[in-house]
């Protein structure tokens, strides 16, 4: 082989030398251009979801655009938002959600809410919300039409799981508190590390205020090492069931210790409790965890506590 140094020796340069190194010179920038365009394609290709910019981020106020709604009881809708890249995919830690803001009479009112399977929607963000009746914000979503804009910011939270550390998963949610227990399901269900049982209690008031029980209950069937309980403040009437034909085999009336001991994981140092639902709810399930050994996380839960408040 004929050595670089003979090549480039300009004694020895004959003319097929001299096109062999033009025609490299000029092939090469040609192919260089060539495979770095593959690369960002199938680079993007991979990451087709992550824009420059996503629609929203924790620091500043940004608009979505209302798409449209879906009824999932009597006072909850399921509400998508159009992200601003087609192909986006929100990027939301478990545990964390968004911050809306609205001016009603021109004050500022800011609440949260949980985005549903935000890991797995492209283009959208969809929000489940419960509307109450003296409730501003809640309210303001229903009266939404498609193409009106909403300000978000976000995701938010502090919410840490160690998965290899948890064995057992205890959850509690009320009403709509059941998005980030649901995103905790999504997250560590179907993949656990090192976890045996995830038992879960859901109380409601009324049988149609349960949201997403067959979503919740093919997850039961699926997985055997989840169990999901559901308590109804008022179950059905004689009247109703004659009326709407659904029984209920569920617990009735608020939670109760004892609920909690028959359904819950004990206390131990590689188990957790997760809580999610209105105030007075949360309060009870704390006082009840209280007595059955569970002594961290009472106050402002921080991201690790063995008792979680979202
Ligand atoms: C981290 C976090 C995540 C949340 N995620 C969701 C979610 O995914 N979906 C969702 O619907 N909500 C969620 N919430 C609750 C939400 O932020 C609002 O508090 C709720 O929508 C009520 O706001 P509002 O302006 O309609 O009611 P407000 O005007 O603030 O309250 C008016 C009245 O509404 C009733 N009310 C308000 N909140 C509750 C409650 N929690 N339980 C019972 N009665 C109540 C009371 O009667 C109250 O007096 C979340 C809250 C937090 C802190």
């Amino acid at each position: 082989m004929t050595p670089l140094y003979n090549i480039l020796d300009k004694d020895k340069l004959d003319w097929t030398t001299g096109l062999t190194l033009f025609g490299c010179l000029l092939i090469l920038p040609l192919l260089y251009q060539y495979f770095s365009r593959r690369y960002k394609c199938a680079a993007s290709l991979q990451h087709p979801f992550v824009p420059k910019q996503p629609s929203i981020n924790p620091n500043e106020w940004n608009d979505l655009e209302f798409m449209s709604k879906e009824t999932l009881s009597p006072d909850t809708a399921l509400y998508h938002f159009k992200l601003k890249g087609e192909r986006e995919m929100l990027k939301v830690p478990t545990g964390y959600y968004v911050t809306v803001r609205v001016f009603l009479d021109g004050k500022e009112e800011i609440r949260h809410y949980t985005p549903v399977h935000p890991n797995e929607n492209v283009g959208h963000l969809d929000l489940i919300v419960k509307t109450y009746i003296l409730g501003q914000v809640s309210k303001y979503f229903t009266h939404l039409k498609p193409g009106d804009k909403m300000s978000f910011k976000g995701p938010m939270g502090e919410f840490v799981y160690e998965d290899v550390q948890t064995t057992q998963l205890g959850l509690v949610a009320g009403g709509s508190g059941i998005t980030p227990i649901l995103q905790v399901l999504s997250e560590y269900m179907y993949n656990p590390e090192s976890l045996q049982r995830v038992s879960l209690i859901y109380l409601n008031e009324r049988i149609d205020d349960i949201l997403l029980k067959d979503e919740l209950d093919a997850m039961a069937q699926r997985y055997p090492q989840f169990q999901v309980h559901y308590v109804l403040h008022y179950p059905p009437t004689e009247a109703d069931v004659k009326c709407s034909g659904k029984h209920w085999d569920g617990d009735v009336g608020y939670i109760t210790k004892k609920e909690m001991e028959k359904y819950l994981p004990e206390c131990t140092d590689d188990h957790r409790l997760l809580i999610c639902g209105p105030p007075d709810m949360t309060d009870l399930v704390l006082s009840h965890a209280r007595s059955l050994g569970w002594n961290s996380g009472f106050q402002k839960s921080k991201g690790d506590c063995k008792v979680f408040v979202f």
